[in-house]
């Protein structure tokens, strides 16, 4: 398997933790980007090399706990129109954009998101990818933008064989991570888009020791046209 790239671009806004000083957003952002290198490999030679591009800061302050964690990747949220204002300096350069907000959180209780967005699309065979990661204070020296990362590059577009649309895809090759009802025995959550093998990043909670992946998830993040 050959090695990728996937360009990183960090957006500091304001107020975040280890966000106050060059030094503090640079020490962040080189964290994550570490943690995202060191568990996206299998061997030296399979792997993904996540690089830093470039670094901004912006100066506005977006609290997490005002939003969901979906909400906050929706078009038109405050972050993502933040990565669009800086998409334009960037030329709308492809790679994985990955904000940072304030707050200990999302109300949700989830502590970041992160997919794909199209910036260009013509069908499931010819469309470009960027990655959008969020981040609050609570993913501070975790490995969640590992886990992140691993939505942003499982997603494409495929035809769905029932009824010929196009839909956005991003199982897991892992997955699906369900739960049963203890009491009932029933099927409450069906989640694709996780791993169902707790020793893995993509499981749904990242302890810190979860950071396997598989040659499979490899092989699927680096066809993702965000991995050069
Ligand atoms: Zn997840």
């Amino acid at each position: 398997m050959p090695i990728y790239t996937v360009n990183i671009y960090g957006i500091f806004t304001s107020g975040v933790a280890s966000g106050s000083t060059v030094a503090q957003r640079r020490a962040r952002l080189e964290d994550d980007v570490r943690r995202a290198n060191e568990i996206w490999r299998l061997n030296d030679e399979n792997r993904i090399n996540f690089v830093i591009a470039r670094r901004f800061i912006i100066n506005r302050t977006v609290n997490a706990t005002n939003m969901t964690s979906d909400e906050a990747l929706m078009n038109g949220s405050a972050p993502t129109t933040i990565i669009n204002q800086v998409r334009n300096m960037t030329n709308n350069a492809i790679g994985i954009y990955v904000i940072y907000l304030s707050g200990n959180g999302f109300s949700n209780d989830a502590d970041s998101v992160g997919g794909a967005e199209p910036i260009s699309f013509v069908d499931e065979n010819n469309y470009q990818f960027i990655g959008q990661v969020a981040l609050t204070d609570a993913a501070l020296n975790s490995d969640l933008f590992a886990h992140e990362v691993g939505h942003v590059l499982f997603a494409r577009y495929i035809t769905n064989p029932q009824n010929n649309e196009i839909i956005y895809n991003d199982d897991d090759p892992t997955g699906p991570y369900t739960e049963i009802d203890p009491n009932t025995g029933d099927l409450i959550v069906v989640e694709p888009y996780h791993s169902r093998f707790t020793d893995n990043i993509m499981y749904p909670i990242t302890f810190g020791t979860n950071r396997n992946i598989t040659a499979a998830q490899l092989e699927l993040a680096g066809t993702s046209n965000i991995a050069l």
